[in-house]
């Protein structure tokens, strides 16, 4: 049982209130759909949280050109190119950018590679309580599971299903 599930509810949670440990980053990279290294919360982020906005803000503030829509209208950050200056955080109307950037200059302690099994199981210990799991559990889209990629399930509410409820 490899699988894990990360609830972002609960990273929110934990990120806004406070944690009693930082918060490590799950870090995947290599297949095409991430187009580079990716931290793992971001882009269960811009999949689920993002209003993907028409004239997206936070693409046109970006000094650095580092966020661009890819060519279903998902948000990508370059990390090689973001400079962490959080204009995009100040300007997203809907508070779905992360104000915790991943570096590109990894301070190893905090990044892990999931890819790697040790480095998962370690970034499962470190993270914050209830966040982050192995799981036995398969994607169950009305209980708001979601599968992000093989093997990494996220629980978000997503702002497209919100919508619906409105
Ligand atoms: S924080 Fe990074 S992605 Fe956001 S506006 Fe600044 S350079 Fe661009
Ligand atoms: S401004 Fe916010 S909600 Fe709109 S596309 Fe950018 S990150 Fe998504």
């Amino acid at each position: 049982m490899n699988n894990i599930l990360i609830d972002l509810t609960k990273y929110r949670e934990c990120i806004n209130e406070g944690c009693d440990k930082k918060v490590p980053e799950g870090v995947i990279g290599g297949e095409p759909e991430t187009n580079g290294l990716k931290p793992l919360r971001e882009l269960a982020v811009f999949t689920y949280t993002c209003r993907q906005c028409e004239d997206a803000p936070c693409v046109t503030v970006c000094p650095e050109d580092a966020l661009e829509k890819n060519e279903d209208g998902m948000i990508i950050r370059s990390t090689n190119l973001c400079v962490a200056c959080k204009s995009c955080v100040t300007i997203c109307p809907f508070g779905t950018m992360m104000s915790d950037f991943y570096e590109y200059k990894r301070t190893e302690n905090l990044y892990f590679n999931l890819k790697d099994e040790k480095e998962k199981e370690r970034f499962i210990n470190e993270s914050p309580e209830g966040t982050v799991q192995y799981t036995d559990k398969e994607k169950d889209e009305e209980n708001n599971i979601y599968e992000l990629m093989p093997g990494i399930l996220v629980k978000d509410y997503p702002w497209e299903k919100l919508k619906k409820l409105e």
